[in-house]
């Protein structure tokens, strides 16, 4: 496991543009026809291709010193001069997301799906209304405050009855001897 490095000073030397990373996802080497997930050198933003096919980023660092790339591959970033795979806020935020949203259709982090989907996994995972404990007096008080009635109505095993002037408003203390 590489382990990228934090503190690259290089970093604050890129001036990032807003590029289209979708079209840079297919484009072809600058220096030959490969398009398979080339890198992208940040200084000036042209695609070239790894050391795994005909090294041409290298090249292109050799020859201009431009430093920092991201692998189309799997959007890490590399530095030639710190010779290191790095992490860096600004990266992050100016390249990896736009190339992350442009390589998988979402912002790194997002959940994967469409609203469709989300809804289906609702509906899939919809609970059933669970029944509600009956409770004897509390089933008595519904038919109470249900009643427009002026009685008192005493109930066994209500502790206390409470009820005031408006009389569709009854309080009912429903603790019980256990
Ligand atoms: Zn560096
Ligand atoms: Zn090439
Ligand atoms: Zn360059």
């Amino acid at each position: 496991m590489v382990t990228p490095k934090t503190d690259c000073p290089h970093v604050a030397d890129l001036e990032i543009t807003d590029v289209d990373y979708s079209k840079l996802l297919t484009a072809k080497c600058n220096d030959c026809d490969s398009n398979a997930e080339n890198w992208i050198c940040l200084k000036c933003f042209t695609p070239y291709c790894s050391r795994y096919v005909n090294g041409h980023f290298l090249k292109h660092y050799d020859s201009e010193k431009h430093n920092i790339g991201i692998s189309l591959a799997d959007l890490s970033f590399w530095c030639y001069d710190c010779e290191s795979y790095i992490e860096h806020a600004t990266l992050t935020t100016k390249v990896l997301r736009p190339a992350h949203k442009a390589k998988f259709g979402i912002y790194p982090g997002e959940e994967e799906g469409t609203v469709d989907d989300l809804v289906e996994l609702l509906q899939a995972t919809k609970l059933e209304p669970k029944p509600e404990p009956v409770d004897p007096i509390k089933e008595v008080a519904k038919i109470i405050l249900s009643e427009d009635t002026n009685n008192i109505i005493v109930l066994t095993g209500a502790r206390d009855l409470f009820f005031t002037n408006n009389s569709r408003r009854w309080i009912i203390n429903c603790s019980r001897n256990s």
